[in-house]
């Protein structure tokens, strides 16, 4: 049926490009397969029909340039970190970083060892936090959920956050990374 109603308000055609782009990226979420920690063993299940994480628009992809999603999964020792950051700066913007148990919330288990990091978010920016140690397969695809509504709604900015703040994130990486070499930006 045609309509001939005239809208009230001019139709703002930017917001609803970015709406339906917010819409289709979160159900097409692309994950860099590079687990860091014990949480990347609870990982394989989501691919097999039991939990079925394709069902979600959910892939593993071999490299960052083709993700959206990286996911940290479980403790982050010193030495990673500084492989972890060249990784999420490779991702292309929009990116998200999901994080994967207690270990990367406080340190869990490992709070006091002088090898891991304790507070992931002072050294890159987390979108999404999943507790317990290791999380169960249902309580990561729980996560993803989470992530895509905040997709959804604009409220998964990690990404931006970290370009507004790059000298404050620099500065606690550097103060953990004492071989630096990395390029100042690396995207
Ligand atoms: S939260 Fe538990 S399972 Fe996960 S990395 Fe830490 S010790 Fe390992």
């Amino acid at each position: 049926m045609y309509c001939n109603k005239i809208p009230d308000k001019p139709v703002d055609n930017e917001k609803i490009w970015k709406k339906l782009d917010d819409l289709a990226r979160a159900n097409s979420l692309w994950i860099t397969a590079y687990g860091t920690g014990c949480g990347a063993i609870e990982l394989r299940p989501l691919h097999t029909s039991r939990f079925d994480m394709e069902r979600f628009g959910i892939a593993m992809r071999p490299t960052p340039r083709q993700s959206d999603v990286l996911i940290i999964s479980g403790y982050l020792s010193v030495k990673t970190l500084k492989r972890v950051i060249r990784v999420y700066e490779q991702i292309q913007d929009p990116k998200y970083i999901l994080a994967l148990g207690s270990c990367t919330i406080d340190g869990g288990m490992y709070f006091d060892s002088y090898n891991t990091i304790n507070i992931l978010d002072r050294y890159i920016p987390v979108d999404v936090y999943v507790n317990g140690c290791m999380p169960r397969p249902e309580a990561v695809i729980d996560g993803f959920i989470l992530l895509m509504k905040k997709i959804k709604e604009g409220k998964a900015v990690g990404w931006k956050r970290y370009k507004e703040n790059l000298e404050y994130y620099r500065k606690n990486q550097r103060e953990i990374i004492r071989n630096w070499d990395l390029p100042d930006y690396n995207w």
